[in-house]
């Protein structure tokens, strides 16, 4: 086991076990191996690393399937009366170490919380729980004639309560926003069991929003039980197209003056010369280029403008290389081959998301790239930008490396604190969509500053225990 922790006493754990199912029945209970195994980590890189190596990075005492807002109350108080850790699970997708449960405790898998109470035709909001699939969520929307417009690469495999935790982004979040801009109001649990739940209004003007507290808490400042966010009519049209950029900074400029014109494709993807060459090699055009693509959707008439307004100002710096490059991409946009093709043969690779405003991008661009690249035993850095803003844009980066007399995640670690400092240095956000987890908590501070201390008091009167996810976001 690589997280050590003191084990809880036989005894205790029958009495804690007893208690769990009073609350929650006992077939929504277990502390089978099995089980306990299934919880023991997530999409972490290094994690995923251990388990080839044989190890086991952490296993919680139990693992509960709560079914009503009420029980997960239940549940917080108990551990806290308890003074047993608490870890929420979507669908273990993150890939940051957010779910790993490193002091035990109970995981509480959400999954039979995934119900839509209300998709609501005029206001276009949708009424859901957290344990809801992305791909399920999207499907019954679309099946009414809707859409959320958050298709993340993980879509099939996430939860909205994984998504809310972490403040994730789709690929479409250049229209429709991240998550956190989705959301209308939410229901949740603190620490302490206590239920919160804010008012169901398009805005207000009421005070701090306290809900709001709880995105991007990765589970470390309660759980979220339900959420009503926005919605969308299914787009009645979709336009597709891409071009190519003889350098990076023209296709960022191109699609800064795009956004500057008020118009907003919903995918809009730039890859660098090394990106546009593994991704678009079929396309002669490209060759050497940094290719963009674009999709726009919603109202044909509005759509056809857009599209009119992007060729204008992309044909000024770039040649336009058709549909066929965005066809190629959405046929293989949830595609993750390189993680299990790579790994097992002890190459190392993973990918970067930060942020920052346009006039510092293409500085932080080029010392991220030139930082990760400076490791000994790295192959290669490249990024597209995948999201992004009439102020700025996030970065998206890839490397990879073999390690050379270093373990393979001491390696991984040189890489990635290499890119974090730089990212501080050049101005830009440590995390545009995947979080803190485990492997940021040693940056949050200097992200955060002051802010960070703060963040710590809020934690200690909201949960004096530290019971929620303890060990993330350094808290
Ligand atoms: C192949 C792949 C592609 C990905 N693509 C994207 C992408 O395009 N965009 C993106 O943003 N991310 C992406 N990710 C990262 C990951 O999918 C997201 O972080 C996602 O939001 C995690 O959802 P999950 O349900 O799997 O959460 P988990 O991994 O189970 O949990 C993540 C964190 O949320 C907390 N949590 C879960 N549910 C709740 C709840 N109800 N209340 C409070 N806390 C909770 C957990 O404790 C944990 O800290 C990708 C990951 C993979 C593996």
């Amino acid at each position: 086991m690589v997280y050590k922790r003191e084990e809880l006493s036989d005894e205790k754990e029958k009495e804690v076990l007893s208690k769990l199912q009073d609350i929650l029945g006992k077939k929504n209970v277990s502390i089978k191996e099995i089980d306990k195994l299934s919880y023991s980590k997530d999409y972490w890189p290094i994690a995923l690393r251990w388990t080839l190596e044989g190890k086991v990075a952490a296993l919680p005492d139990f693992v509960v399937w709560p079914e009503s807002t009420e029980q997960v109350s239940q549940i917080l108080v108990l551990a806290n009366a308890e003074e047993i850790p608490v870890v929420p699970f979507g669908e273990g997708s993150g890939v940051l170490g957010g779910a790993v449960p490193v002091k035990g405790g109970i995981v509480v898998d959400m999954k039979k919380m995934g119900t839509i109470s209300e998709i609501n035709k005029e206001n276009l909001t949708v009424t859901v729980q957290p344990g809801i699939n992305g791909m399920n969520l999207e499907r019954a929307l679309n099946s009414k004639g809707y859409t959320m417009g958050h298709i993340p690469q993980s879509l099939y495999c996430s939860t909205l309560g994984g998504w809310l935790a972490c403040r994730a982004a789709g690929q479409f979040s250049t229209k429709y926003g991240k998550i956190d801009d989705m959301v209308i109001s939410l229901e949740a649990v603190l620490p302490q069991g206590e239920i919160i739940k804010s008012k169901t209004v398009p805005k207000s003007s009421t005070g701090p929003r306290i809900d709001k507290l709880l995105l991007g808490a990765e589970g470390t400042l309660g759980i979220i039980t339900e959420c009503t966010l926005k919605i969308w009519p299914y787009p009645e049209e979709r336009a597709l197209h891409s071009y190519a950029f003889s350098k990076l900074p023209h296709g960022l400029e191109a699609i800064r003056h795009i956004l500057k014109k008020g118009v907003y494709p919903a995918v809009v993807r730039l890859y660098d010369t090394v990106e546009t060459s593994r991704h678009f090699y079929e396309t002669k055009k490209a060759k050497g280029k940094c290719m963009l693509i674009l999709v726009m959707e919603g109202d044909k008439e509005v759509v056809r403008l857009e599209e009119k307004v992007a060729e204008t100002v992309c044909t000024e710096n770039g040649i336009s290389c058709g549909e066929g490059p965005v066809t190629h991409w959405v046929a293989t946009r949830f595609n993750v081959k390189e993680t299990s093709e790579f790994t097992p043969k002890d190459v190392i690779f993973d990918t970067i998301e930060v942020s920052v405003m346009w006039d510092n991008a293409l500085e932080l661009y080029d010392s991220m790239i030139a930082a990760m690249s400076s490791v000994k035993g790295v192959i290669m850095a490249s990024a597209h930008a995948s999201h992004f803003y009439p102020q700025g844009v996030c970065f998206y980066f890839t490397f990879g490396g073999i390690p050379i007399e270093v373990t393979p995640n001491d390696f991984y670690t040189a890489v990635w604190d290499a890119a974090m400092k730089s990212c501080i240095t050049a101005g830009g956000s440590i995390s545009h969509h995947h979080g803190i987890g485990i492997m940021r908590s040693e940056w949050l501070h200097k992200e955060l500053g002051e802010s960070f201390e703060v963040l710590k008091k809020i934690k200690k009167v909201l949960d004096p225990n530290n019971i929620m996810n303890p060990g993330k976001m350094g808290l």
